[in-house]
C-alpha cells in the first residue's frame, strides 16, 4: 500500500457512484482517518508533500476510522493537486465498469462542465472571474485500485475485453 499519498475511498453503491468517504493516511501510524468534507480533503491534498498528514496530537493509538480493504472500492489520488477554485465544485464519478473515474466541474451557478476545455471556455465567457485561471483546474483523476474492485466487475470486464486472466 502506498503510504505517501492521500486516497479517496468510495462507496460501491451502483446508484450513487460518486465519492462516499474521504480519507487520508497518517504518516506515522499509517492508519486511515476520515476527512469530514471534500474541501478539507482537497486542502490537505493540495500541500500533502510539504505537510504530510498526521493524526491530531496523541491520537495515533486510536483505532483507524476506516480500513483499506475490498469492502469498498478505493481510488488513490495524486498529492499536491490544486484545490478547486472557490465557488466551483469538482465531482468524481466511477464508471460502471470500474475502469476509471470521470471528473466534472460545477460553476458557482451550478452549470455542469465536462472537461477543462469547457472550463476554459466558461472562464473566457465570464471575464468577471478573472482571478480564476484554467490552470487552477489542473487535475489528475484518482487511480481506481484494482484490489478493491468487486470480483464480479473484474469478471465482467475481462469477459467484455476477451481477456481470460484476472488482473491479480
Ligand atoms: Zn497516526
Amino acid at each position: 500500500m502506498a503510504k505517501d499519498s492521500p486516497k479517496t475511498p468510495k462507496s460501491r453503491s451502483a446508484t450513487n457512484p460518486s465519492v462516499g468517504v474521504w480519507a487520508v493516511q497518517c504518516e506515522k501510524c499509517l492508519k486511515w482517518r476520515r476527512i469530514a468534507t471534500q474541501e478539507q480533503f482537497e486542502d490537505i491534498r493540495s500541500r500533502f508533500t510539504e505537510e504530510p498528514f498526521n493524526c491530531p496530537n496523541g491520537t495515533c493509538d486510536d483505532p483507524a476510522d476506516i480500513e483499506y480493504d475490498a469492502s469498498r472500492t478505493w481510488a488513490i489520488d495524486k498529492p499536491n493537486l490544486p484545490k478547486t477554485p472557490s465557488g466551483f465544485k469538482r465531482e468524481l464519478y466511477l464508471r460502471r465498469d470500474y475502469s476509471k473515474m470521470d471528473t466534472y466541474y460545477f460553476t458557482p451557478l451550478g452549470k455542469k462542465l465536462r472537461s477543462v476545455t469547457d472550463v476554459t471556455t466558461f472562464l473566457e465567457q465570464n471575464p468577471q472571474l478573472s482571478d480564476v485561471k484554467p490552470s487552477d483546474f489542473s487535475f489528475t483523476s484518482p487511480k481506481v485500485m484494482d484490489d478493491t474492485i468487486p470480483s464480479t466487475a473484474l469478471l465482467a470486464n475481462s469477459h467484455k475485453k476477451g481477456v481470460a486472466s484476472s488482473t491479480k
